[in-house]
């Protein structure tokens, strides 16, 4: 059955002019290089600058200046208007920041491999590289894994406060690492009114991909971020 290729926008939450905003739904099949120059021209940003991390579930974050690939990095920061941001995810959460004094943007993948290693706080950090302040910057949340279906072994809850955490089946426990992001985001002096929790959850909701309930055949969403 075909459907009709249909994503969010999420531009308004950050009310900048010309800063568009999108994230695919699952009717995208798979997120090939292909697909993101579709959906950029979907979204009318230029297909030809967009930004493409080869994503490893690192804590890496890399100020881009030029279109293309990027090895080994899991989230790209620019002061340059003329680029595309892009990544991929199915479960991890697709965070979107924007300076709105300096005109910075971020796109960054977030798991808990990389929440763990301290990719939310090294890309704070980034932002500052490019002058801009805590005050200033906005965070979105994308649709990604919620508690209610994030269950995991000991191994990785004692990675996190027990305080983000419900218990489970047996020894396991529900991780809410959307709080676990909220909170290092607060410890970074980001503040409450400028962070945006979409709260939709990729596994129990079938708008979505979701590598937790698809496994090996699930599909890839693409978030993407730049001016028009
Ligand atoms: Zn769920």
């Amino acid at each position: 059955m075909m459907h009709k290729k249909t994503w969010s926008d999420y531009s308004s939450y950050f009310s900048a002019n010309h800063l568009i905003a999108g994230f695919t739904n699952q009717y995208y099949p798979y997120s090939s290089v292909i697909d993101r120059v579709e959906f950029a021209k979907m979204l009318k940003l230029d297909s030809r600058k967009i930004v493409i991390p080869q994503q490893i579930h690192s804590s890496n974050v890399t100020i881009c200046t030029k279109a293309g690939n990027i090895i080994d990095t899991d989230g790209i920061v620019t002061n340059n208007k003329d680029l595309i941001l892009s990544i991929q995810v199915a479960d991890c959460i697709p965070i979107y920041i924007y300076d709105y004094r300096n005109q910075n943007i971020a796109l960054v993948h977030a798991g808990w491999r990389g929440v763990n290693l301290g990719i939310i706080e090294n890309s704070i950090k980034r932002m500052k590289e490019l002058d801009s302040n805590s005050i200033d910057i906005k965070v979105l949340l994308g649709p990604s894994i919620r508690q209610c279906c994030f269950e995991v072994g000991p191994e990785v809850g004692k990675l996190f406060d027990n305080k983000f955490q419900e218990n489970g089946k047996g020894n396991r426990t529900q991780l809410d690492l959307q709080g676990v992001v909220i909170d290092k985001l607060f410890n970074m002096n980001i503040q409450n009114e400028n962070i945006i929790d979409i709260k939709e959850c990729t596994c129990c909701s079938d708008r979505y991909h979701s590598y937790r309930r698809d496994g090996d055949k699930a599909g890839r969403m693409i978030a993407m971020i730049g001016w028009v």
